[in-house]
């Protein structure tokens, strides 16, 4: 399949109409990063760190992460890296901590949370990062943030690390970029000094969605019950990307659903301008984008939406079929 869309890898990611979207790759692993320059992709929207520690039996060292965030980086070859810090708890448990026993384990004490609580790992991996970046500039998001003093904590646990480099004689990176993932309402609800203070957001859909429907993303009775492109869901995701706008912040969606095509391409309609998903989607992503107009796939999700459809997927699959897209 990959061989299907090498035709397209360095053309642009742009709709019909000219709108650019940027596409960039999921990673985490060393494994996918001969994936960069392959896939057409312009950078890592979201490179998922807590997999280096999963596959290990023991905590990994700074100095170790360190060289294994500057092994990420220098395959990068500047193009922008999101290194998302430490996200376990929930469906990811490290082998060599002591599980706790929680009731519901999405809703518990997982990703900043324990970042907060036990900094000793995020303070150790924010270390990591910033001698890894040595100079070149360094973009850190922070999982789950569910109110805007959780940001604010875990960016001051950033600016103290920064600190101590600098007492300590050693490079700072050139630039650093801080953001929030969006993975719970909440934060989409926040108060607007949220989006003038995180320097962007991403939206985990994956998380997101759960707990937008409460459906659990891991039970195969109910994780497929809702649509990502449910009217409602859009709704909130289109407030999301006003109030983005309104105060120019950057924004981005790197759950599953920008990988499949059809929902990139709506997501891409309502205003995402920065979609990040596995690398091997991105040839079939860019393939329909560069196929649609925009403006005409808005138009037809608003429709639906005023008409009262529960999904604008029917709406927008026919769309597709009488515009031969
Ligand atoms: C998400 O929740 O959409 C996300 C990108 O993070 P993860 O899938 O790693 O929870
Ligand atoms: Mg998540």
């Amino acid at each position: 399949a990959q061989e299907r869309y090498a035709s397209i890898r360095d053309l642009p990611a742009e709709a019909k109409c000219g709108t650019h979207v940027g596409l960039h790759m999921n990673a985490g692993l060393m494994a996918d990063l001969p994936s960069l320059p392959t896939s057409g992709a312009e950078g890592v929207g979201l490179f998922r760190t807590e997999l280096q520690f999963l596959i290990r039996n023991q905590m990994p060292r700074r100095a170790e992460l360190s060289a294994l965030y500057a092994r990420v980086m220098d395959a990068a070859k500047g193009r922008r890296v999101a290194f998302r810090t430490l996200d376990i708890g929930s469906d990811k448990v490290l082998p060599y901590m002591k599980p706790n026993d929680e009731p519901n384990p999405a809703l518990g004490w997982r990703a900043i949370r324990v970042g907060l609580d036990k900094p000793g790992v995020l303070r150790m991996q924010l270390q990591a990062l910033i001698r890894a970046a040595n100079g070149r500039p360094l973009t850190v998001m922070f999982p789950f943030i569910a109110q805007l003093s959780e940001f604010r904590d875990a960016r001051a646990e950033l600016d103290k690390a920064l600190e101590r480099e600098r007492i300590l004689g050693r490079p700072l990176p050139e630039t650093v970029e801080v953001g929030a993932m969006l993975e719970t309402p909440s934060l989409g609800f926040s108060p607007d000094v949220l989006y003038e203070e995180v320097d962007f957001l991403s939206v985990g859909g994956n998380d997101l969605k759960q707990f937008f429907f409460a459906a659990d993303r891991e039970n195969e009775r109910v994780r497929r019950r809702y649509d990502t492109l449910n009217v409602s869901f859009l709704r909130f995701l289109q407030q999301v990307i006003d109030r983005c706008n309104a105060y120019g912040t950057p924004l981005s969606f790197c759950g599953e659903d920008a990988g499949r095509p059809v929902e990139a391409l709506c997501l891409a309609a309502i205003g995402f301008r920065t979609l990040s998903m596995r690398p091997a989607s991105i040839g079939p992503v860019k393939h329909l984008l560069r196929r649609c107009h925009l403006g005409e796939v808005r138009a037809v999700i608003e429709e639906a939406a005023a008409r009262g459809d529960q999904s604008v997927r029917p709406a927008v699959t026919e769309l597709l079929a009488r515009e031969g897209w």
